[in-house]
């Protein structure tokens, strides 16, 4: 179980829940990153809402098995996420590499405001971004990338 997908306070704005398009997940037959992608939230987009009219169903493929799986969102959660790290006492993770990307602007205080992810920085923990600011932290987060 995966509390990272239980839709803590941080990511209900405005009372609405908002979903990534796109999630990196372990894949279980082989333990490398299979990536799960929403069936119909277009390209282009790293979110959507739960108003939005796109079903609730990614589609997880695993290019180095080959296995594959439609889920929806509570079955995503017996997957663990793939960008995740444990560091000085807090649990490091990410949705995918651009959210991962765009956290690692964030600690490093080098924000592009372009950045697809910049509309979410306000749902960053806190703690990560006073904890995780020195180089060599940085470092492992960008070795995950
Ligand atoms: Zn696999």
């Amino acid at each position: 179980m995966n509390n990272h997908m239980l839709g803590s306070s941080s990511h209900a704005r405005y009372g609405h829940f908002h979903y990534p398009r796109v999630v990196a997940l372990k894949c279980p037959g082989c333990g490398q990153q299979m990536i799960a992608t929403n069936l119909d939230c277009p390209a282009g987009y790293e979110h959507f809402w739960d108003v939005d009219p796109y079903r609730g169903l990614w589609a997880a493929v695993c290019p180095h098995c080959g296995s594959g799986k439609e889920m929806n969102w509570e079955q995503m959660k017996d997957y663990e996420l793939w960008y995740k790290l444990s560091l000085r006492e807090e649990e490091v993770w990410a949705w995918n590499s651009g959210h991962l990307a765009f956290i690692i602007q964030k600690v490093e205080k080098k924000v592009d405001k372009a950045h697809p992810w910049a509309y979410f920085e306000a749902y960053l923990n806190k703690s990560w971004l006073v904890k995780l600011s020195q180089e060599r932290y940085i470092n492992k987060l960008k070795a995950l990338l």
